[in-house]
């Protein structure tokens, strides 16, 4: 019997999923997956749980939130909103930034090379193809 799903019900979905895929994280996924290259997802034994790594490289990727990992980039909205909430977010967003700068300097120091996409940077896909390949560099090496 199949499963009856009201209309209603199915657009709730449907919208769930549609939000899901425009998580940064998701976006960067999906780009580097069609740049043919593959990777092990929020690895349990390295400082920080990184988002993506590719293991045989020794290399990998931190995608991070503008708001709660505070960018410092040039016209970042989001950051900006994480700073002028400072009184109430700060110590957590603090906390974070701490954290992130302590998990990539260990990484560094056992051999990895760690790139930060922030989320900000993931709205242009061309631009960010090219930095994620430059990092990378061939897909077999
Ligand atoms: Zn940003």
């Amino acid at each position: 019997m199949p499963a009856v799903i009201t209309k209603e019900r199915r657009s709730q979905l449907m919208a769930r999923i549609r939000s899901k895929d425009t998580v940064p994280e998701l976006r960067v996924r999906r780009l580097i997956h069609s740049l043919g290259y593959r990777y092990r997802l929020h690895s349990k034994d390295l400082p920080g749980k990184p988002d993506i790594v590719f293991s045989r490289k020794r290399k990998l990727i931190f995608v991070h939130g503008c708001f709660w990992h505070c960018c410092k980039k040039a016209g970042c909205r989001k950051a900006h909103q994480s700073r002028s909430n400072e009184g109430y977010w700060g110590p957590k967003i603090e906390s974070n930034v701490e954290r992130d700068r302590k998990c990539i300097r260990s990484l560094r120091r056992i051999g990895w090379k760690v790139l930060v996409i922030w989320e900000c940077e993931t709205a242009d896909e061309e631009r960010l193809a090219i930095r994620i390949t430059k990092f990378l560099g061939p897909i077999r090496s």
